[in-house]
């Protein structure tokens, strides 16, 4: 090869990878429309972003099956990139391995009480969920931060929520709990 080639190649990669990093730009402004102060890339669903001439195809496994809010984000991700003149954008699914609050991010985790739902306890992924009911004073009120706290309801303000209740302060909140 020579060098005027390896250069072009060189400035063809640079150029690929600066137009992928954009694409995981504009994912960050996509939020979660359950939990708005949530950027997908908070809720760790975006398993790829992948650009192949003028298509961009971004891989996403839902939080679970039948959740309403899946589609809605698929939308979200189209109108994002089709602002930005990305008309192309292809979407897909990959179901396995299955999402687990596990993948939600630190800085998502943050959000999440910051905003006053109680984030998901770390090792409670899928399969775990029923052993988390069964310990409920794991998850702490994200008002005052007791660990004193009690299941009301498995089904909070939305079916990916449970709502507790603190028995230190006696505030009832959410619990993300989106992998049932
Ligand atoms: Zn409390």
């Amino acid at each position: 090869m020579s060098e005027s080639a390896a250069e072009t190649k060189l400035t063809a990669n640079n150029q690929q990878l600066s137009a992928e990093e954009k694409i995981w730009q504009l994912l960050e402004e996509v939020s979660d429309p359950e939990v708005p102060v949530l950027s997908i890339l908070d809720l760790g669903i975006v398993r790829g972003v992948a650009i192949e001439g003028e298509q961009i195809t971004v891989t996403i496994t839902p939080t679970y099956s039948g959740c309403p809010a899946m589609s809605a984000i698929a939308t979200d991700i189209r109108l994002r990139l089709l602002a930005e003149g990305y008309n192309q954008v292809v979407i897909k699914n990959r179901l396995s391995p299955a999402w687990t609050t596990d993948w939600m991010s630190a800085a998502g985790r943050q959000k999440l009480a910051a905003y006053g739902i109680a984030p998901p306890v770390d090792g409670t992924a899928a399969g775990h969920v029923l052993n988390l009911f069964g310990k409920e004073t794991a998850v702490r009120c994200p008002l005052c931060q007791s660990a004193h706290t009690h299941l009301v309801s498995q089904f909070g303000s939305t079916a990916c929520k449970a709502l507790y209740q603190c028995d230190d302060c006696r505030e009832p909140f959410d619990y993300f709990k989106c992998h049932a």
